[in-house]
């Protein structure tokens, strides 16, 4: 862990009158798990109300206690005594947060991406734990936990290891999980809602981005994309192309899946994932961008075809190593 001075984050949290929380841009399962596990072990240990920002929420996330209370669209606020932000590997991703991290006394970063250089008066950055879920629950007093925090982390470290499947997961991630439930979380019925269950047009859209994929080196990299147009037809929004990703990567034979999220007109966010051999956070990182080993994005301008070329050109330098 990058920095172990943890401790005064429940001193700060005790000592400052209005706290300010949000996290990264386009917010996935451990962003907001995180967040509103953080409001809510504030809440029930240390009777304050955080305001949390976050500029969108799945619907099958909000029975989630704090989530009512989500502040959208990043409007002017007093200055914060204390900002933390979570799952955020760098200041750029916040969409607009940074703005109250920025005017705000004292600042926290809690996050588990390797590419995170720091940025806050204290950053709490561990590469190792398989999710932000993961490290804030370790760094909590597990007597302290409520169901409602349990929830959350539950399903923070649900999201980022692909219900414990990915490489990231590791005992301390179970051991973690296995005290959540202990609190009565209702796994199955996270698992199953909140990450396998789909809507008809979820659905949709993963058949016809995986009937447009193309194979390139050789059957190693798969790739495909979703385009501002399609998004338009059928309605979606970015939670809605959550796991297409992940289910290119488990195409046979395959060493790296890309998908394409168009964002602005020829902007287009990049996913990346591997399964053995690719650091894809390394070719993320050329583009400015960042993650994991196994799981990183970036964003890149220009045709499909420019996009996918000079990611290709970066991951086969790892290939051919
Ligand atoms: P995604 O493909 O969006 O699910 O992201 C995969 C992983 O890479 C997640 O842990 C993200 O937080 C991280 N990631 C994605 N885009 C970026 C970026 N531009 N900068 C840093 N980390 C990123
Ligand atoms: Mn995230
Ligand atoms: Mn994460």
């Amino acid at each position: 862990m990058k920095n172990m001075n943890y401790s005064n984050l429940w001193d700060a949290v005790e000592k400052a009158e209005r706290i300010g929380i949000s996290g990264h841009a386009r917010p996935d399962g451990d962003c907001i798990g995180s967040c509103l596990g953080l409001v809510n072990y504030i809440a029930d240990n240390y009777g304050k109300k955080a305001d949390l920002y976050i500029d969108e929420i799945p619907a099958s996330f909000t029975f989630l206690k704090g989530s009512e209370d989500i502040i959208s669209g990043y409007p002017d606020a007093p200055k914060y005594d204390l900002f933390i932000l979570l799952d955020c590997g760098d200041l750029e991703r916040t969409a607009d947060a940074a703005k109250y991290f920025k005017a705000a006394d004292y600042t926290f970063c809690i996050d588990h991406h390797a590419t995170n250089k720091g940025y806050a008066d204290v950053d709490i950055i561990d590469g190792d734990s398989a999710a932000t879920a993961e490290l804030l629950c370790s760094i909590m007093d597990a007597d302290k936990i409520s169901l409602d925090t349990a929830n959350c982390l539950y399903l923070g470290i649900v999201h980022d290891t692909g219900v414990f499947k990915h490489s990231n997961t590791r005992r301390q991630t179970m051991e973690l999980a296995g005290m959540l439930l202990e609190k009565g979380v209702n796994a199955g019925n996270i698992i199953d809602k909140t990450f396998y269950e789909k809507t008809y047009v979820q659905n949709q859209i993963l058949g016809r981005t995986l009937m447009e994929s193309i194979l390139l080196m050789d059957g190693k990299i798969i790739a495909s994309y979703v385009s501002l147009d399609v998004q338009k037809l059928y309605g979606i929004s970015n939670s809605d192309m959550e796991g297409i990703v992940d289910q290119l990567r488990v195409t046979k034979g395959i060493e790296v899946a890309i998908l394409l999220k168009e964002v602005n007109k020829r902007e287009w966010k990049v996913s990346l994932r591997s399964n053995n051999i690719v650091d894809v956070s390394l070719v993320a990182v050329k583009f400015a961008g960042g993650g994991h080993v196994r799981a990183a994005g970036c964003t890149l301008h220009g045709s499909v075809y420019d996009v996918l070329n000079s990611l290709t050109r970066e991951i086969e330098k790892q290939m051919v190593e």
